[in-house]
């Protein structure tokens, strides 16, 4: 979870600006929940990279018709009318996203305003 004094502001900078690759892989976790619960419709956006040893990296979010990431999250869905945005996935979205943003300092270094009064 995100610290305390933390409230999201529903802005969608953290989802339309997928910026760093390496930041947005699935867990292992987060890809056992998807087949678990069968979200064909999730996994086709992952792109497992086998590592050998029966490991893998699981890059998010490729783009199952390309093949290549996208900048903005397929999950992502702007209010109609308004200037916020929900997560279409929120109850079973990556680890990553549940976490972010880590600190006051990583929202304030990627443009999260959710520390702002
Ligand atoms: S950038 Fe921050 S305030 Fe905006 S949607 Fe993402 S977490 Fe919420
Ligand atoms: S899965 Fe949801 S929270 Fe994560 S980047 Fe996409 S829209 Fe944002």
């Amino acid at each position: 979870m995100p610290p305390e004094d933390f409230k999201c502001r529903q802005c969608g900078n953290c989802c339309l600006n997928l910026y760093d690759a390496f930041e947005t892989c699935a867990t292992d976790d987060d890809v056992q929940l998807w087949e678990q619960e069968g979200r064909e419709d999730i996994l086709e956006w992952v792109d497992p990279i086998p590592l050998g040893g029966g490991q893998f990296v699981y890059d998010i979010w490729i783009s199952p018709r390309t093949g290549d990431d996208v900048n903005r999250c397929p999950w992502l869905r702007k209010l109609p009318k308004k200037n916020k945005y929900i997560c279409r996935i929120h109850d079973v979205k990556p680890e990553h996203c549940r976490k972010y943003p880590k600190s006051k300092k990583h929202a304030e270094e990627t443009g999260c305003k959710g520390f702002e009064k």
